[in-house]
């Protein structure tokens, strides 16, 4: 008896080995027919013994290639033909817009083993590739997926790489990227000048050698260059934290493998599970006690962000080094990362002793992606980038071509049709020259890559950012296009409801820096009630100045001054002990004094302010290199063991908006700091009464408006401490929870809930 079966299978699978892959299964099983590609992902047919035929069923839904990502395989029987023989055919057509292009992934077990092997021809050849892994978003110029619209296309492939590349059977069936020694890209080290450092061994060998002097190397990576150090060596990393300039963030490592990754960072399992998953973040986990490296990596930081090499390149650098390195993403403060060669050799020139470049060019632009895992829930990615871009995310409803631009701060822009959504890679702060530039170019090729050609462009209601310019200015040359405005911390919400499927009513938690509200003030701790079309501010944190405005970003002991002068009412509040050394007494009354006449400085709900204000009462950062950092040192500083906390009120409810007042808790804390309390107590204690009152507020709206789903986001929710003690206290009455998990809960989530608010608005006219 035989059986045939037409075989659909949809998802991203073109480009990823997967007709290669049913060909093997289906020579295995001695099955007879035929695989394609067409526009809706990969058909076979295929016909023999009825139980064989089975069993390719099942390989095909449970063993598909590591790249690809099935959305559905459906078996449908036919009619026998008598076939003989398999085959994989020629396609159909261009493809379908998703199945064309995957993310970057990291190096696979099987070209490792022939990296490090002596035998094999690839031995220590830094551009080793396979199907299974290697560069994709970063190389891709244009569809389809085909060397020549790749920057692989000036290397000719020598005869024992295209054969590979011929055959069915070998790993490297169609691999794009494929090359050796002989034939593809090739490593340099060379000085800022352009001439080649010379020494012993090959490129990498004699970088391994300048790094273990104490030199700083640009490396040359899959989406950009990063700058490299012995993380051990505080002189190195002294020198390159002065040469960057102004710069404060912490640095992130690359361990040589996990072992000694475990002797930087306590790693839980889930964590391990993302050190090494083939998307290969960075991931923040707690630095570990005695950790062997230098000071400077990440000053004031209980926490160090590390990952484990994903380009071979990498690998065999690391392997060499022996050790970790700082391997920091090589831009200037808020520029985006450098890629092109010319570029990075003068911006970087100042900084690298020596380039380790190479002559693969990188076409898109793209910073390692950063995550964080929570205690029993999904990692919070922080920055989705390499790794993970263009992976699609799905709608949950169907949607004309649109464009989402996103916000300002970690501009993320996203385009979408029907029930997809490609958001784009990390792109930086939009705010000079270059992020806009990057902007526009990012966009221009998602709208090609994945053929939309927007009908509607939503945006920020902010009318000074530049994304919101970009949106006018698209719909000012042209008259097609629809503008949608969508307001920030509704976008947030709308993200995370459209990314877990929700099309009903919630209650949105949302803590973040700031947004536009709809009365024109500066919103950033919102509860709103509503659905991913439209919300309603059921509440806030209560309003405050924000004395000089961008001013009091940049400068979080004036947002204690403000906090302080709310508490205390009348009396002018005298400086803190905490404060008085970094503050000069004249600037604290005078910006006490703006508060209290509220002149020149706008209000503002935002509970990331009000988390400035607590750290620098704390002592921790009177001023800040950017935002987020003294909030962030806050968390880092907080006692998890404390269990204590300082009660923030709620007030109002009914037909009146509900309000967290914190006045008496910065009381409790100013008393206890006065007194010398340690840090770690009290910013335990301000973070437990801050998430305790918000979940009592979000269980009294959702009480008032029937409802049991509250989705916590916004920027201030990267903030594990208060995540996880938010959700403890939402889910303890009853309540469903939900926050971004395929998307960062901080701006980087905006675009796609613009994409979706959008869909959903259309929908409903
Ligand atoms: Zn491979
Ligand atoms: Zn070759
Ligand atoms: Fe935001």
């Amino acid at each position: 008896m035989t059986r045939r079966v037409r075989i659909r299978v949809t998802g991203t699978v073109q480009g990823v080995g997967f007709r290669p892959f049913v060909y093997r299964e289906a020579l295995d099983l001695g099955l007879a027919g035929f695989v394609i590609n067409d526009e809706r992902g990969v058909l076979a047919e295929v016909e023999g013994d009825p139980t064989d035929v089975g069993e390719l069923v099942r390989r095909i839904e449970s063993e598909a290639p590591p790249l690809s990502e099935v959305e559905s395989v459906v078996a449908e029987a036919v009619e026998p033909k008598g076939e003989t023989g398999f085959r994989i055919a020629e396609s159909r057509s261009g493809g379908a817009a998703d199945a064309l292009v995957s993310a970057d992934m990291a190096t696979c077990e099987a070209c490792l083993a022939e990296l490090r092997d002596p035998a094999d021809r690839r031995h220590r050849y830094p551009f080793i590739n396979c199907t299974d892994c290697g560069p994709r978003f970063t190389i891709v110029r244009g569809v389809p997926y085909d060397r020549p619209l790749t920057t692989m296309a000036d290397f000719e492939m020598c005869a024992e790489c295209q054969a590979e590349y011929s055959d069915p059977l070998d790993r490297r069936f169609h691999a794009q990227p494929n090359a050796c020694s002989v034939c593809g890209p090739q490593a340099r080290l060379i000085r800022p000048g352009g001439a080649e450092v010379d020494g012993d061994g090959d490129a990498i060998a004699r970088a391994v050698s300048m790094l273990a002097d104490g030199a700083v190397v640009a490396v040359k990576g899959i989406g950009g260059y990063h700058l490299a150090c012995d993380a051990g060596d505080e002189r190195a990393v002294g020198a390159l934290r002065a040469r960057k300039r102004r710069e404060e963030k912490p640095f992130a490592l690359m361990a040589p493998d996990l072992e000694a990754a475990r002797g930087l960072v306590e790693l839980s399992a889930a964590e391990e599970e993302l050190l090494e998953g083939r998307e290969r973040p960075i991931v923040i986990a707690r630095r570990r006690e005695g950790a062997p490296v230098a000071p400077s990596v990440a000053p004031l930081s209980r926490d160090l962000g590390v990952m484990l090499p994903y380009a071979p390149l990498q690998h065999v650098l690391l392997a060499d080094a022996g050790r970790p390195l700082v391997m920091t993403s090589a831009n200037l403060s808020d520029e985006p990362i450098a890629y092109a060669d010319d570029e990075a050799r003068h911006r970087l020139g100042p900084i690298a002793d020596a380039f380790l470049a190479h002559d693969r060019p990188i076409h898109m632009r793209t910073d390692d992606s950063v995550v964080r895992a929570v205690h029993g829930r999904p990692p919070i990615v922080l920055r989705r980038s390499r790794g993970y871009v263009p992976r699609s995310i799905p709608l949950p409803l169907d949607t004309p071509p649109v464009l989402g631009c996103g916000a300002e701060l970690k501009s993320v822009f996203s385009v979408a049709k029907g029930r997809r959504a490609w958001p784009g890679h990390h792109i930086g702060d939009l705010k000079n020259w270059e992020t806009l530039e990057s902007f526009r170019e990012g966009i221009e090729h998602f709208e090609r890559l994945f053929e939309v050609d927007p009908q509607v462009i939503a945006h920020d209601l902010h009318p000074d950012y530049l994304s919101t310019r970009y949106a006018l200015e698209r719909a000012e040359a042209d008259v097609r296009i629809e503008l949608v405005g969508v307001q920030h911390h509704h976008a947030h919400l709308a993200a995370c409801l459209a990314e877990h499927g929700e099309m009903g009513e919630a209650l949105g938690l949302i803590f973040d820096g700031t947004g536009y509200g709809e009365d024109g003030s500066a919103w950033g701790g919102e509860l709103l009630a509503g659905n991913v079309a439209s919300s309603e501010r059921a509440g806030m944190l209560m309003p405050v100045r924000l004395p000089g405005g961008d001013r009091a970003v940049k400068e979080p002991w004036r947002m204690a001054a403000s906090w302080l002068s709310h508490a205390l009412g009348d009396e002018l509040p005298p400086i803190p002990r905490t404060l008085a050394d970094d503050v000069d007494a004249s600037d604290w009354e005078a910006v006490c004094g703006i508060v209290q006449t509220g002149a020149g400085s706008p209000v503002t709900t935002s509970a990331g302010r009000l988390f400035d204000a607590v750290a620098a009462l704390c002592g921790l950062r009177p001023r800040v290199s950017y935002e987020g950092q003294a909030a962030a040192e806050l968390e880092g500083a907080a006692d998890p063991r404390e269990r204590g906390a300082y009660e923030v009120a709620v007030e109002g409810g009914g037909k009146a908006p509900l309000v967290l007042d914190p006045r008496e808790a910065i009381q409790a804390l100013l008393h206890d700091i006065e007194r010398g309390e340690a840090v770690a107590y009290v910013a335990a204690r301000f973070h437990n009464g801050l998430a305790a009152a918000a979940a009592a507020a979000a269980g009294r709206a959702c009480e008032e408006r029937d409802l049991d789903l509250v989705v916590c986001s916004g920027g201030v929710f990267q903030n594990r401490l208060l995540a996880e003690r938010t959700l403890e206290a939402l889910e303890a009455v009853g309540l469903r929870t939900l926050m971004p998990v395929a998307l960062p809960p901080n701006d980087g989530g905006i675009a796609y809930g613009q994409v979706a608010a959008a869909a959903a608005r259309i929908a409903r006219s």
